[in-house]
């Protein structure tokens, strides 16, 4: 039976449609579930909408919208971008779905009562009008607003629900520190840990007079609960909790994909309230950075905003996923700008790849080249790049890397051509056989290289099944494989009367 593996990605804010980083994070965790489909598990992949927030119910009124229609109008405009990037996700979760989470939601919020941890207590909010937020002690300078400095503070004092993380706090890093809980990558494990050492109970509620468009507290008519316990159980409540009360489904995780910013919420608050409620841990947090355009941080106001759909309709979905994945560490703020696009696309994709795919096809469409042959130097390669995928990837998510490897082999092959010209031997009787040999290999290099295509570059993908003939998407095709049976029979390449005519894919884009 086929192992299972269940992602998630952060849930966007449904005030707006969707913006760069929410199309940088749904590529990463697609890169994902697509590799583990890949590697023959059986995936289930869900992304959604945190769709309970004042500044949602407050845009809905300036708007004029209805406040459901609001958030499934934006819902849409992150589906229709999604469709663009081929995204491959199982389920789309919004957290105002009456019958899938709210009531889930409240299950959760009642087992943490059942464990003695949601208490009451009186609390004092400093508001800043100038700001229209809530201020804490540390932001004030001589008890003012930094900002709004001739501006009279709020002082707000209500009762509110607050969980008791405190009481977790030693445990979950203990979880962490120990890898129950993995965060990835590593860096981000000091900065929960500092955080862990000091945090103190969380409030868990407002008022209901003041939050209209909040899932309301269990048997306490005037509260609503705040963004955790409604928010952060949609990856449960997705997962199937509904079901017949019991988690287990699908859950638990095997890995939350999120931004850095929200870290806190999934390396603390997330573990404690499972804790509390006895549910077991999600195996892996992956924290991505933060996305530039042009070595400048991203701002409406500065007009200095990606477009991510503009970008795929001059590029193409798989260029615009490649760039990202390939450019973008794990372990840092990313940057994006039109020209190393445009050079990922021209050099890399098009030089590098398609014409190596259309060199050696038409080469052997020429010579009537049936046979793939991977019995040189190059199947080591292949292997090697096969077993780090288990040792390596399965590890640390680590995209760039595989990417990397992949170009590499991408490069070897079209040094090899050019150094062996088959071209040439062919046309002596004395190296003819060398030619034929040469080009059975460069052909098992570039199904290779295919199939591993697969996960990431899957519209181009689509094309070269039918130019090679492969017909199934999963690994498995290394050489010390090639023995089995069926792995031969699923992967045996048909007689190699390609249709593919001898002219270029693909054309270059100039900036
Ligand atoms: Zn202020």
């Amino acid at each position: 039976m086929a192992k299972k593996f269940y992602i998630t990605t952060a849930i966007a804010y449904m005030n707006a449609g969707p913006h760069a980083w929410h199309a940088l994070e749904i590529i990463q965790a697609d890169a994902l579930a697509r590799m583990y489909r890949f590697l023959w598990y059986e995936v289930v992949f869900q992304t959604g909408s945190d769709e309970h927030w004042m500044k949602i119910w407050n845009a809905s009124k300036a708007a004029g919208k209805e406040v459901h229609q609001f958030v499934n109008d934006n819902v849409e405009l992150f589906k229709t971008l999604y469709k663009k990037l081929d995204v491959s996700y199982d389920r789309f979760l919004q957290t105002s779905d009456e019958e899938k989470h709210i009531p889930w939601a409240q299950l959760m919020w009642n087992k943490l009562v059942e464990s003695g941890d949601i208490y009451k207590k009186s609390y004092k909010w400093i508001y800043c009008e100038g700001c229209e937020a809530l201020k804490l002690e540390k932001d004030l300078v001589d008890g003012k607003c930094p900002d709004h400095p001739n501006k009279e503070l709020q002082i707000i004092e209500e009762e509110n629900y607050f969980f008791r993380l405190s009481k977790y706090r030693d445990q979950v890093a203990e979880l962490i520190k120990n890898w129950t809980y993995q965060l990835e990558p590593e860096i981000r494990k000091n900065e929960i840990l500092a955080f862990l050492e000091k945090a103190e109970d969380v409030s868990f509620s407002r008022q209901k007079s003041k939050m209209p468009w909040w899932i309301p507290v269990p048997g306490d008519e005037e509260h609503v609960m705040y963004v955790w316990c409604d928010a952060l159980t949609n990856y449960i409540t997705g997962a199937g909790f509904w079901v017949n009360n019991e988690w287990e489904n699908e859950w638990p995780a095997d890995i939350h994909v999120i931004g850095k910013d929200i870290l806190r919420f999934h390396a603390a608050f997330w573990p404690a309230m499972l804790l509390s409620a006895k549910l077991p841990l999600p195996k892996t947090l992956l924290a991505h950075g933060f996305l530039n355009l042009n070595g400048a941080k991203m701002s409406k106001t500065t007009w200095n905003v990606l477009d991510s759909e503009v970008v795929v309709d001059k590029y193409w979905r798989d260029p615009f996923v490649f760039d990202l994945l390939y450019n973008v560490s794990l372990n840092a703020d990313g940057d994006f700008t039109m020209d190393r696009l445009n050079g990922v696309y021209n050099s890399m994709l098009i030089w590098a790849w398609w014409n190596l795919v259309n060199r050696v096809v038409s080469l052997c469409n020429k010579y009537w080249i049936t046979e793939w042959r991977g019995e040189w130097e190059f199947v080591k390669d292949f292997d090697k790049l096969f077993e780090s995928i288990e040792n390596r990837y399965l590890k640390t998510f680590d995209i760039q890397w595989y990417l990397q490897e992949w170009y590499r082999l991408v490069q070897k092959a079209n040094e090899y051509i050019t150094k062996s010209e088959p071209w040439k031997k062919w046309k002596e009787d004395a190296t003819k056989d060398e030619a034929i040999k040469d080009l059975q290999l460069l052909l098992y290099v570039i199904k290779n290289l295919a199939i591993l295509s697969a996960p990431i570059l899957t519209k181009w993908f689509e094309k070269l099944k039918n130019i090679l003939w492969v017909e199934e998407l999963k690994v498995i095709d290394t050489a010390k494989n090639q023995d089995s049976k069926a792995v031969e029979n699923a992967y045996k390449l048909k007689e190699f009367k390609v249709n593919l005519s001898p002219e270029i894919l693909y054309q270059r884009i100039e900036d």
